[in-house]
């Protein structure tokens, strides 16, 4: 069996281009998108508003900028945004909230991969003489930090209609929807119905080199629309890139699966070796996040390093965990690879 010197968990972000898509790039048609003529791209976002059942959708050049643009199409300078305290939107977007809405986070716990009922209720406010009123909520699912949880269709329903009887729009953050979905066997149709927007990436466990996409009302992606383009990302003949996408729909979803396959499997040998911690009942889709062994002297980065010494790249998450994910340029047959590498480079640390 040939296992790969290198084998890269680090995220599912790291998958490169199939040759379908290669193809796919060099024959699409293609014009300028900011001209709104480039036939690929509109193919691709008429696709997806139609398999997301939502009126419209837009494709933005990240996942970071698809969230951004969402919140500030939903906001006005001023208002509140009520988001999971680890979520994508509150730790990895760089303050972008202050920076391109002028609004400022509320982060309540989303220990369990979601925002209670109870605390969203009791930050919900309205706009006084005093106070902020909340312009926006926004969830996120699957949820990266908290391992990979999906948030039960139910539950997502629910906060989904707490925040509308309080005439508070409700945002999804759906990066890794498609795994969520994948999981729960709940269409994508059904999570995004809950809410008012919705984006997911292309980028990630689908496999295109580049894209994310918003999705919404139309007159709610026309105001993105022009967001999108006021911060830089009106991109010419996208197209090359959209093309990747048309593929990542067609032929990356049904696949999913295996990730999520490989990830449990991961979990269990990993947790049976003694080397790094998890329950593999909490692995619910790609993501594997790790807890290093009580006593050990090392930290998450002592042991990333040493990872990659032995030919295994991971990310940290904090002091005591690393995070491994799977994807489509990983194999079940290197799990036990992995393991070996992990348990060296646990010895290193010690
Ligand atoms: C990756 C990710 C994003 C941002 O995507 P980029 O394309 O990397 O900017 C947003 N939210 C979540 C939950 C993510 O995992």
């Amino acid at each position: 069996m040939n296992i790969p010197e290198i084998i890269d968990l680090r995220s599912d972000t790291v998958t490169k281009p199939t040759p379908a898509m290669r193809e796919a790039m060099a024959t699409c048609e293609v014009g300028d998108d900011v001209f709104g003529d480039d036939p690929t791209v509109i193919e691709l976002e008429r696709m997806t508003a139609e398999m997301v059942g939502t009126e419209a959708s837009v494709w933005c050049p990240t996942g970071t900028m698809a969230n951004q643009v969402a919140v500030a199409t939903h906001t006005r300078p001023g208002q509140e945004v009520i988001a999971g305290n680890w979520s994508h939107i509150v730790n990895y977007e760089l303050g972008g909230i202050a920076w391109n809405s002028l609004c400022q986070l509320y982060p309540v716990s989303d220990e369990g991969g979601r925002p209670s009922l109870k605390d969203v209720d009791a930050v919900i406010r309205e706009e006084t003489m005093h106070t902020p009123g909340t312009g926006l909520l926004c969830l996120e699912n699957t949820h990266n930090r908290r391992g990979g949880r999906v948030i039960p269709i139910e539950e997502l329903r629910a906060l989904a209609d707490l925040g509308h009887r309080r005439d508070v729009p409700v945002y999804l953050d759906g990066a890794r929807i498609w795994n969520a979905s994948t999981a729960s066997g709940v269409p994508v149709s059904q999570y995004a119905a809950c809410v008012d927007s919705m984006m997911f990436c292309l980028s990630k466990g689908l496999a295109s080199p580049a894209g994310s996409m918003l999705c919404g009302r139309r007159e709610f992606i026309d105001r993105a629309r022009r967001l999108r383009k006021r911060m830089g990302g009106g991109l010419r003949q996208a197209g090359v890139l959209a093309a990747c996408g048309i593929v990542s729909l067609r032929e990356m979803i049904h696949r999913l699966g295996e990730d999520h396959e490989n990830a449990k499997r991961l979990a269990k040998a990993m947790s049976g070796s003694g080397a790094l911690q998890i329950d593999p009942e909490t692995v619910q889709t790609n993501i594997c996040i790790f807890k290093l062994p009580e006593g050990v002297s090392g930290t998450s980065v002592d042991f990333a390093a040493a990872a990659r010494a032995e030919g295994l790249l991971v990310t940290c998450m904090g002091r005591d965990h690393v995070r491994m994910v799977t994807h489509n340029d990983f194999r079940g047959e290197w799990i036990e690879a992995v393991v070996r590498r992990a348990s060296e480079a646990m010895a290193k640390i010690g």
